[in-house]
């Protein structure tokens, strides 16, 4: 079992003839905008058929797989001879509940154009008009001599005239939704609004009265929901938006319309209501899949009643066909940026190798997309900053290090931290020690050095003694494998007090994959054998000793590599997972393991043969040990 693999995954050497052109400016990017969403084949099909049938949609899957933009390509496919534009008018009979219009698109903006300049009209006329009766009014006091009758007439008849003035204005329309003629059906992101912003609110009035104050239609704001009408209201992250936000666009959604009304109580806007204001979109709800759980009942079922659902994947396989499209997307976020140097092959090729790396499976290329693009863009940046024609692969190994995320930037520091305190050690052996390997955020891996110590306990029960998230680990590693050490160490670990410390980590540990480690390091302890230093592992246990796969084995063995490690156990049905950089492999051993016994084999150091592993030796007739046979 310890056959150790470190052959090149069979198409790495050929990646190169897999691109075909000779620079991404060759490659022709779909004009519409469905047709350049790649890999997500059952989505846009989804979105192609509940855009004919104008249905809603809900898509649930990781971040940056595309969903905001299925959700402006189903836009382009709306008809646009529907829209409409809306305005709002005063309400001569009750200023508080302004009255709605629609017209077709494009028209309201001439009305409002026509009302204003016939508004300007009779102000320049009360202009010229109060301009001769006061000349009139001065003229006749200067030939009278009655100075004082004068400028009180004057002023008179200027006040009359400059308050009726508003009045006018008052009477002209606002445009709440105006649509262009020439545009696609509206594409509204309403991700993250406040109610407000997604139902339209009607600002307050701090005069309210004398003269001063904004008529009530003047102060009417459409909220998302109106702007979209005819169109694509998308919002991601739906689980956030309040229940009661919820309540109301589910009421938006079957209704049609819906009126706007202030939506801060203490505000002279809560006492405005307007009549319904057409509201029929089609909904795009996206989020994760918290997003579903979160969801207000109704809404969901509303959505599922009258549209689809739709998982978005996370990778797709590297057929020819595929790898196609993957080449084409960098064309695509070059074309979209306008301001990076296209690509060459090598790049190109260097891109596509880091598309296999994220998917972290073999023979698929990701499709966390947003992702990908950011370090297109990056390595373009660079390619611009040395003023060359082309992005070069050079680039784009330069923008790996750059565009590095937040986790694996706070990774290296740790390790930095660790190595400053001597804390790392990947030399000789330890009792009780094991370099377990952990994964933060999506992309970084750590060493996670894990310290075992085992006491006789003082009560009946023994107890596993560590402290905040790490207990909850432990505990459950540990019940998991107490079977397990029993049968390796002979001991009863219910009669012990295990200590656990995980050393040097601050933030999130994947419990589930350190198992065993922490199980390798009590063993360690209990028998008083040391663990070799320079071997890293990762892999969950079962009940029965079988290590299982684990999560992000790429990224725990380049930072195992990274730290010095010179060996690293991972589970056996991890090896297709690994896809590590071409500078790593030299500098790390890989080997798959099956059992727990295979793990310690390869981690503890017996002092003598008499000693722990022969007694392992010696349960090799118990069928799960025979394992070890071939000692
Ligand atoms: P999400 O809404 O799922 O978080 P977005 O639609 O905002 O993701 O994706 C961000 C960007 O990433 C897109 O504008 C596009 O450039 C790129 N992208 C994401 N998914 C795809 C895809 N399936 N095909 C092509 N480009 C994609």
């Amino acid at each position: 079992m310890d056959s150790t693999v470190n052959e090149e995954p069979t198409h790495e050497d050929t990646i190169l003839e897999n691109v075909q052109v000779e620079t991404s400016s060759e490659i022709e990017v779909p004009a519409h905008l469905i047709d350049q969403v790649i890999g997500q084949e059952h989505a846009v099909e989804v979105i192609r058929k509940a855009a004919i049938q104008r249905r809603h949609v809900m898509m649930i899957g990781s971040p940056g797989t595309g969903k905001s933009m299925l959700a402006k390509a189903m836009a382009e496919l709306l008809p646009k001879e529907e829209l409409q534009d809306l305005l709002v008018y005063p309400n001569a009979e009750d200023s508080n509940n302004p009255i709605i219009r629609t017209v077709p698109a494009g028209k309201a903006k001439q009305i409002v154009g026509a009302h204003k300049a016939e508004a300007k009209k009779r102000a320049q006329f009360r202009n010229t008009l109060m301009m001769l009766l006061m000349v009139g009014i001065i003229g006749y006091s200067f030939i009278t001599m009655q100075w004082l009758m004068g400028i009180i007439a004057a002023a008179f008849v200027f006040m009359a005239l400059r308050y009726s003035t508003p009045k006018d204005e008052a009477m002209i329309p606002k445009l709440l939704v105006s649509n262009d003629t020439t545009a696609t059906a509206p594409f509204i992101d309403a991700t993250g609004s406040q109610a407000g912003a997604l139902l339209g609110d009607v600002r307050h009035d701090p005069f309210q009265s004398g003269g001063l104050e904004t008529p009530a239609h003047d102060r009417v704001e459409s909220g998302a929901i109106h702007r979209a009408n005819g169109g694509v209201l998308f919002i991601d992250e739906i689980n956030t938006l309040s229940p009661g936000s919820q309540q109301n666009l589910l009421t938006a959604l079957q209704e049609g319309e819906f009126p706007i009304t202030g939506q801060s109580e203490r505000s002279s806007g809560a006492m405005v209501r307007t009549e319904p204001v057409p509201c029929r979109f089609v909904m795009i709800a996206a989020g994760n899949l918290d997003a579903v759980q979160g969801m207000h009942p109704a809404l969901r079922s509303r959505i599922r009643g009258y549209g689809y659902e739709v998982f978005m994947s996370e990778s797709m396989e590297e057929t020819p066909e595929n790898r196609e499209k993957f080449i084409r997307f960098i064309a695509q976020e070059i074309k979209n940026d306008g301001k990076i140097p296209h690509f060459d092959q090598g790049a190109m090729a260097e891109v596509l190798r880091e598309g296999r790396r994220r998917s972290g499976r073999k023979g698929h290329l990701t499709l966390k997309l947003r992702d990908m693009g950011g370090l297109i863009r990056v390595a373009g940046d660079l390619a611009r900053q040395d003023g060359v024609e082309l992005t070069t692969a050079a680039h784009v190994l330069a923008a790996k290090e750059t565009a590095r995320s937040i986790e694996d930037q706070i990774s290296d520091e740790n390790s930095r931290r660790l190595k400053d305190y001597d804390l790392s050690v990947v030399k000789g052996t330890s009792i009780g020690r094991v370099n377990g390997l952990a994964v933060t955020g999506a992309d970084s891996g750590s060493v996670l050095p894990i310290m075992a110590e085992v006491t006789l306990s003082q009560s009946q029960f023994g107890q596993v003694i560590a402290t905040g998230l790490l207990k909850e680990i432990a505990q459950e590693s540990i019940t998991n494998v107490s079977a397990i050490i029993k049968k390796f160490t002979g001991q009863d670990i219910q009669k012990l007090d295990i200590h656990i410390q995980f050393i040097g980590t601050y933030g999130g540990v994947d419990g589930d994959s350190a198992s065993v480690s922490v199980a390798t390091a009590v063993i360690s302890a209990i028998e008083g054998i040391p663990v070799r230093q320079d071997l890293a592992m990762t892999g969950s246990l079962s009940v029965r000793g079988d290590v299982l796969p684990i999560g992000g084995v790429t990224y725990k063995i380049e930072a195992a590599a990274k730290a010095g490690i010179k060996k690293v156990l991972i589970p056996a049905s991890n090896m297709n997972d690994v896809m590590i950089e071409e500078r790593y492999r030299s500098m790390i051993e890989i080997v798959p393991v099956y059992h727990i016994e295979d793990v310690l084999k390869e981690a503890l150091v017996p002092e003598n043969e008499a000693g722990f592993l022969s007694k392992i030796k010696n349960m090799a007739s118990r069928p799960a040990a025979n394992l070890l046979d071939k000692t």
